[in-house]
């Protein structure tokens, strides 16, 4: 029960955004490339970045590194930069030093000392400065497309190179896209014990030291709403929360509950999920949002036919219980962890005995299986694989096979950061596109 107080408190401190609280406050910035055109990882001058900082220096933030976001006292900034890019070591590092600014450098281990890469030595003159080297896996990995013993290798790995190169010990890491689930949180808390995604939102310390915020640079930053951001936290991907709001288009009313929605997700949950499936004239909505075990989630269906269900679950390991409330009444539902490998689940609605079943797993990397039944929607069911050329960028591309309200369809998709999109059809009747939105 204290857990369960906790958990509440915890997702109420995140809720309120901090500005309403004096707790002490730390401001993540995020940056990628420095004086060089980054196109879309938003590279940025170095005369620009001294006047981002210097902007929240002005209004009396402190500056701290990534491993002291628990020691912040009263208002703070951690600079932080990921990859590992050799302007970093040219533009960034020489601006900030000049401000007494230091920064933390999430590295991908393998990349260093390759071309356009910052090299060992370069990284030892930075850490001497002040600044400190972290990781950000040995490969950039698209983490959740792995099962857990190449989970494992990616942060142990990196760890291992980065202690056996700099001396010092590597305590964070920064999930590559930002991507993160609760198999490869359990395994940073083992190997590294603080983590940093990509979510919107101030860390303070209740923050779940698993997942620390990081919100998005914006365009807008040099245009005066920088400040803004640094006291609430917010960036733009906050406007998706709205998204399903927006469309109030209702048809007629349905109770049938889509079987391939786990109403108790957490083993392959991260901090939020935005999901939008359009086709046959249906467009479903799928909100999930996530803080330390506790999850609540909303699936709204809009066009033809209308759905509208909430739910709200707790992780109590190894198993997770959710209870909700949709057209169809009361929603019952459980899931369990499959040895990290996923997530079974299954549901019960009181009111119309409708039930269903299903399990997402990892059997193999880069390979995702997704099976579900449904008392009223049947056998469903889908294979994506992520084809292997660029795997230095996570393998973006994959191939879709699903089997959908009994038919069967074939698509591709297309990962932009943690961005998603998907199209596919079953080449007669029907097309569908999705989009996903991942931290
Ligand atoms: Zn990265």
């Amino acid at each position: 029960m204290i857990k369960l107080k906790k958990a509440l408190m915890a997702a109420l401190a995140t809720l309120s955004l901090g500005s309403l609280s004096a707790q002490a406050e730390s401001f993540v910035l995020v940056y990628h490339r420095i004086g060089v055109s980054g196109g879309l990882t938003l590279g940025l001058s170095p005369e620009a970045l001294q006047k981002q900082v210097l902007e929240l220096k002005d209004q009396g933030y402190s500056f701290i590194l990534a491993s002291q976001v628990k020691s912040c006292t009263g208002r703070c900034v951690i600079v932080t930069i990921d990859d590992g890019y050799e302007d970093v070591y040219t533009q960034a590092f020489p601006a900030l030093k000049e401000l007494g600014i230091p920064a933390t450098f999430f590295v991908i281990t393998e990349k260093v000392g390759t071309e356009g890469f910052v090299t060992w030595e370069q990284l030892k003159e930075m850490q001497a400065a002040g600044w400190e080297i972290q990781s950000h896996t040995a490969s950039h990995a698209r983490l959740i497309d792995l099962p857990p013993a190449e989970i494992r290798a990616e942060l142990q790995k990196s760890k291992d190179t980065l202690e056996a190169n700099l001396g010092t010990p590597v305590p964070c890491v920064a999930y590559p896209y930002g991507l993160h689930d609760a198999r490869i949180r359990k395994i940073t808390a083992e190997v590294y014990g603080c983590g940093f995604g990509t979510l919107f939102g101030l860390n303070s310390n209740s923050t779940d030291e698993l997942a620390y915020y990081r919100p998005f640079s914006s365009p807008l930053d040099d245009m005066g709403i920088l400040p803004f951001r640094a006291q609430t936290g917010l960036d733009h991907t906050a406007l998706f929360m709205l998204l399903p709001l927006a469309d109030w288009q209702l048809g007629t009313p349905v109770n049938t509950r889509d079987s391939s929605l786990n109403p108790a997700p957490y083993t392959l949950l991260g901090d939020m999920e935005y999901h939008l499936d359009v086709g046959w004239g249906q467009r479903q909505h799928t909100l999930k949002y996530r803080s330390h075990d506790f999850s609540v989630q909303a699936d709204l269906h809009r066009g033809i036919q209308s759905y509208n269900e909430i739910t709200a679950s707790y992780h109590l390991e190894p198993i997770t219980l959710g209870v909700g409330y949709g057209n169809g009444g009361v929603v019952l539902g459980a899931s369990a962890n499959l040895l990290d490998y996923g997530e079974a689940y299954g549901y019960y609605m009181p009111s119309t005995a409708d039930y269903g079943f299903g399990a997402e797993l990892l059997p193999l990397p880069y390979l995702r299986l997704k099976t579900s039944y449904g008392s009223k929607d049947g056998l469903m069911g889908s294979a994506e694989y992520a084809l292997p050329f660029t795997e230095g960028e996570g393998r973006p591309f994959r191939i879709n096979l699903d089997y959908d309200h009994q038919k069967w369809m074939v698509g591709g998709s297309a990962f932009l950061g943690s961005f998603k999109f998907k199209v596919s059809s079953d080449f007669r009747t029907t097309a569908k596109v999705s989009f996903s939105a991942l931290w």
